[in-house]
Protein backbone atom coordinates (compact mmCIF):
# COMPACT_ATOMS: atom_id res chain seq x y z
CA UNK A 1 0.00 0.00 0.00
CA UNK A 2 2.82 2.61 0.49
CA UNK A 3 5.72 2.83 -1.39
CA UNK A 4 8.49 4.39 0.43
CA UNK A 5 10.74 6.26 -2.63
CA UNK A 6 13.83 6.79 -0.84
CA UNK A 7 15.93 4.77 1.60
CA UNK A 8 19.20 4.21 2.52
CA UNK A 9 19.31 0.38 2.93
CA UNK A 10 22.62 0.28 1.44
CA UNK A 11 24.50 2.41 4.37
CA UNK A 12 26.30 1.07 6.80
CA UNK A 13 23.62 1.87 9.27
CA UNK A 14 21.28 -0.19 8.01
CA UNK A 15 22.46 -3.01 5.17
CA UNK A 16 23.61 -5.61 7.57
CA UNK A 17 19.90 -5.34 9.22
CA UNK A 18 18.20 -5.24 5.60
CA UNK A 19 16.13 -8.60 5.78
CA UNK A 20 14.68 -8.19 9.08
CA UNK A 21 13.82 -4.07 8.39
CA UNK A 22 12.53 -5.00 4.92
CA UNK A 23 9.74 -7.67 6.44
CA UNK A 24 9.22 -5.56 9.16
CA UNK A 25 8.14 -2.76 6.24
CA UNK A 26 6.08 -5.34 4.72
CA UNK A 27 4.28 -5.89 8.12
CA UNK A 28 3.47 -2.39 8.52
CA UNK A 29 2.22 -2.07 4.96
CA UNK A 30 5.17 -0.83 2.82
CA UNK A 31 4.80 -2.42 -0.57
CA UNK A 32 7.47 -0.90 -2.22
CA UNK A 33 10.59 0.69 -1.61
CA UNK A 34 13.26 2.26 -3.29
CA UNK A 35 16.74 2.08 -2.29
CA UNK A 36 19.14 5.41 -3.67
CA UNK A 37 22.78 4.97 -4.28
CA UNK A 38 24.88 8.69 -3.83
CA UNK A 39 28.03 7.10 -5.12
CA UNK A 40 29.61 4.02 -7.03
CA UNK A 41 29.81 1.59 -3.85
CA UNK A 42 26.93 2.62 -2.45
CA UNK A 43 24.43 2.04 -6.22
CA UNK A 44 26.50 -1.09 -6.94
CA UNK A 45 24.84 -2.02 -3.59
CA UNK A 46 21.77 -0.69 -3.88
CA UNK A 47 21.33 -2.70 -7.08
CA UNK A 48 22.37 -5.99 -5.18
CA UNK A 49 19.62 -5.82 -2.35
CA UNK A 50 16.78 -4.65 -5.12
CA UNK A 51 17.67 -7.94 -6.68
CA UNK A 52 17.80 -9.70 -3.54
CA UNK A 53 13.88 -9.01 -2.45
CA UNK A 54 11.03 -8.22 -4.88
CA UNK A 55 9.15 -4.89 -5.27
CA UNK A 56 12.51 -3.22 -3.97
CA UNK A 57 14.24 -1.10 -6.32
CA UNK A 58 17.54 0.56 -7.04
CA UNK A 59 18.35 4.22 -8.04
CA UNK A 60 21.82 4.66 -8.93
CA UNK A 61 23.78 7.82 -8.89
CA UNK A 62 26.83 10.28 -7.74
CA UNK A 63 25.47 12.71 -4.88
CA UNK A 64 27.06 16.37 -5.11
CA UNK A 65 28.58 15.74 -1.41
CA UNK A 66 30.27 11.97 -3.31
CA UNK A 67 31.65 14.02 -6.59
CA UNK A 68 35.15 15.19 -5.98
CA UNK A 69 36.66 12.35 -7.85
CA UNK A 70 34.07 11.44 -10.72
CA UNK A 71 35.90 10.67 -14.03
CA UNK A 72 34.84 9.43 -16.87
CA UNK A 73 34.69 5.62 -16.16
CA UNK A 74 31.99 6.46 -12.75
CA UNK A 75 29.83 7.66 -15.52
CA UNK A 76 30.49 4.63 -17.72
CA UNK A 77 29.47 2.13 -14.74
CA UNK A 78 26.65 4.10 -14.15
CA UNK A 79 25.34 4.32 -17.24
CA UNK A 80 25.83 0.05 -17.18
CA UNK A 81 24.30 -0.33 -14.40
CA UNK A 82 21.18 1.37 -15.80
CA UNK A 83 20.52 -1.68 -17.82
CA UNK A 84 19.24 -3.56 -14.83
CA UNK A 85 16.23 -3.92 -14.67
CA UNK A 86 15.19 -3.12 -11.45
CA UNK A 87 17.21 0.54 -11.63
CA UNK A 88 14.47 2.85 -11.74
CA UNK A 89 15.88 6.01 -12.16
CA UNK A 90 19.69 8.31 -11.89
CA UNK A 91 19.86 9.25 -8.14
CA UNK A 92 20.39 10.59 -5.80
CA UNK A 93 22.07 13.78 -7.77
CA UNK A 94 22.18 17.32 -7.60
CA UNK A 95 23.29 20.62 -6.02
CA UNK A 96 24.90 20.65 -2.46
CA UNK A 97 25.71 24.61 -0.84
CA UNK A 98 24.86 23.51 2.63
CA UNK A 99 28.06 20.95 2.78
CA UNK A 100 29.90 22.44 -0.02
CA UNK A 101 32.25 20.01 0.52
CA UNK A 102 32.73 20.08 -3.43
CA UNK A 103 33.25 22.94 -5.63
CA UNK A 104 30.16 23.93 -7.39
CA UNK A 105 31.68 24.37 -10.68
CA UNK A 106 32.13 20.53 -10.45
CA UNK A 107 28.70 20.00 -8.53
CA UNK A 108 27.02 21.14 -11.47
CA UNK A 109 28.69 19.33 -13.99
CA UNK A 110 28.39 15.89 -12.77
CA UNK A 111 24.70 17.14 -11.93
CA UNK A 112 24.18 17.92 -15.75
CA UNK A 113 26.57 15.14 -17.15
CA UNK A 114 24.31 12.38 -15.21
CA UNK A 115 21.11 14.27 -16.27
CA UNK A 116 21.90 13.75 -20.21
CA UNK A 117 22.91 9.89 -19.03
CA UNK A 118 19.24 9.94 -17.48
CA UNK A 119 17.64 11.43 -20.75
CA UNK A 120 19.72 8.93 -23.17
CA UNK A 121 18.26 6.06 -21.06
CA UNK A 122 14.63 7.79 -21.01
CA UNK A 123 15.15 6.84 -17.09
CA UNK A 124 13.79 9.95 -14.36
CA UNK A 125 16.18 11.68 -12.64
CA UNK A 126 16.24 12.13 -8.10
CA UNK A 127 17.36 15.57 -6.88
CA UNK A 128 19.10 16.35 -3.54
CA UNK A 129 19.41 19.66 -3.00
CA UNK A 130 20.16 21.20 -0.10
CA UNK A 131 20.55 25.45 0.23
CA UNK A 132 20.72 25.13 -3.51
CA UNK A 133 17.36 25.67 -5.04
CA UNK A 134 17.66 28.13 -7.26
CA UNK A 135 20.54 26.80 -9.37
CA UNK A 136 18.94 23.53 -9.20
CA UNK A 137 15.51 24.88 -10.33
CA UNK A 138 17.64 26.40 -13.53
CA UNK A 139 19.39 23.15 -14.62
CA UNK A 140 16.12 21.23 -14.41
CA UNK A 141 14.42 23.88 -16.28
CA UNK A 142 16.65 23.35 -18.82
CA UNK A 143 17.20 19.84 -18.98
CA UNK A 144 13.10 19.40 -19.57
CA UNK A 145 13.42 16.11 -17.77
CA UNK A 146 11.21 14.43 -15.36
CA UNK A 147 12.55 13.33 -11.89
CA UNK A 148 11.29 14.00 -8.18
CA UNK A 149 12.61 16.30 -5.44
CA UNK A 150 14.37 13.93 -2.72
CA UNK A 151 13.59 15.21 0.78
CA UNK A 152 12.55 18.98 -0.32
CA UNK A 153 12.93 21.47 2.30
CA UNK A 154 12.70 24.35 0.28
CA UNK A 155 9.77 26.78 0.46
CA UNK A 156 6.13 26.68 -1.06
CA UNK A 157 6.92 28.89 -3.91
CA UNK A 158 9.68 27.15 -4.98
CA UNK A 159 8.09 23.70 -4.57
CA UNK A 160 5.44 25.20 -6.95
CA UNK A 161 8.09 25.97 -9.84
CA UNK A 162 9.90 22.40 -9.59
CA UNK A 163 5.87 21.16 -9.85
CA UNK A 164 5.96 23.12 -12.92
CA UNK A 165 9.19 22.13 -14.97
CA UNK A 166 7.98 17.96 -14.39
CA UNK A 167 9.31 17.34 -10.71
CA UNK A 168 7.19 15.86 -8.06
CA UNK A 169 8.02 16.80 -4.48
CA UNK A 170 8.95 13.81 -2.24
CA UNK A 171 8.09 14.45 1.50
CA UNK A 172 10.31 13.05 4.67
CA UNK A 173 10.92 13.14 8.52
CA UNK A 174 10.90 16.87 8.74
CA UNK A 175 7.10 16.83 7.51
CA UNK A 176 6.86 15.41 11.40
CA UNK A 177 8.47 17.64 13.39
CA UNK A 178 6.41 20.09 15.57
CA UNK A 179 8.06 23.27 14.64
CA UNK A 180 8.71 22.58 10.81
CA UNK A 181 6.25 25.30 9.47
CA UNK A 182 7.61 25.31 6.02
CA UNK A 183 7.47 21.93 4.83
CA UNK A 184 4.06 21.50 6.53
CA UNK A 185 2.85 23.97 4.41
CA UNK A 186 4.44 22.52 1.63
CA UNK A 187 2.23 19.21 2.10
CA UNK A 188 -1.01 21.24 2.85
CA UNK A 189 -0.21 23.29 -0.60
CA UNK A 190 1.39 20.97 -3.46
CA UNK A 191 -1.38 18.73 -4.38
CA UNK A 192 -1.44 15.10 -3.52
CA UNK A 193 -1.37 14.06 -7.57
CA UNK A 194 2.58 15.72 -7.21
CA UNK A 195 3.67 14.23 -3.30
CA UNK A 196 5.64 11.23 -2.52
CA UNK A 197 6.49 9.77 0.89
CA UNK A 198 10.10 8.90 1.88
CA UNK A 199 11.92 7.91 4.84
CA UNK A 200 15.84 8.66 3.62
CA UNK A 201 16.70 6.37 6.82
CA UNK A 202 18.99 5.62 8.55
CA UNK A 203 18.78 9.57 8.69
CA UNK A 204 16.08 11.90 9.70
CA UNK A 205 13.82 9.66 11.76
CA UNK A 206 10.23 11.26 12.10
CA UNK A 207 8.38 12.29 15.15
CA UNK A 208 8.05 10.60 17.70
CA UNK A 209 10.97 8.75 16.91
CA UNK A 210 13.57 11.42 16.93
CA UNK A 211 16.90 10.46 18.12
CA UNK A 212 16.59 7.07 16.45
CA UNK A 213 18.11 5.02 13.83
CA UNK A 214 15.17 5.61 10.84
CA UNK A 215 14.07 2.69 9.25
CA UNK A 216 11.67 2.33 5.92
CA UNK A 217 8.75 1.01 8.04
CA UNK A 218 8.44 4.84 9.90
CA UNK A 219 7.14 5.70 5.98
CA UNK A 220 3.55 5.83 7.68
CA UNK A 221 4.87 8.51 10.16
CA UNK A 222 5.06 10.55 6.87
CA UNK A 223 1.32 9.85 5.34
CA UNK A 224 -0.04 9.91 8.71
CA UNK A 225 1.45 13.79 9.16
CA UNK A 226 0.12 14.59 5.43
CA UNK A 227 -3.12 13.31 5.81
CA UNK A 228 -3.77 14.81 8.89
CA UNK A 229 -2.52 18.44 7.05
CA UNK A 230 -4.94 18.04 4.21
CA UNK A 231 -7.55 16.38 5.86
CA UNK A 232 -7.46 12.86 3.83
CA UNK A 233 -7.94 9.69 4.61
CA UNK A 234 -4.26 7.69 5.27
CA UNK A 235 -5.31 5.17 3.09
CA UNK A 236 -5.65 7.52 0.30
CA UNK A 237 -2.61 9.66 0.81
CA UNK A 238 -0.57 5.82 0.63
CA UNK A 239 -2.41 4.75 -2.22
CA UNK A 240 -1.89 8.33 -4.35
CA UNK A 241 1.51 9.00 -3.38
CA UNK A 242 1.95 5.05 -4.53
CA UNK A 243 0.48 5.55 -7.51
CA UNK A 244 2.59 8.86 -8.59
CA UNK A 245 5.59 7.31 -7.85
CA UNK A 246 4.99 3.86 -9.87
CA UNK A 247 4.24 6.40 -12.57
CA UNK A 248 7.39 8.36 -12.24
CA UNK A 249 9.64 5.29 -11.96
CA UNK A 250 7.23 3.65 -14.71
CA UNK A 251 6.36 0.42 -12.25
CA UNK A 252 3.38 -1.62 -12.88
ZN1 LIG B 1 19.33 10.00 0.29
Amino acid sequence: MYFNTHTHLNSEELYHQRDVLIKKARDHGITDIIVAGYDLQSSRLAVKIANEYSRVYATVGISPNDCLETTDECYKEIEEMLSDPNVVAVGEIGLDYYWDSVPRDKQKAVFIKQIEIAKKHDIPIVIHARDAYEDTFHILQQSAHRGVMHCYSGSVEMAKRFVEVGFDISLAGPVTFKNAKIPKDVAMKIGIDHLMIETDCPYLTPHPFRGKLNEPANVVYIAQEIAKLKDMEIDDVARITAFNAKELFGIK
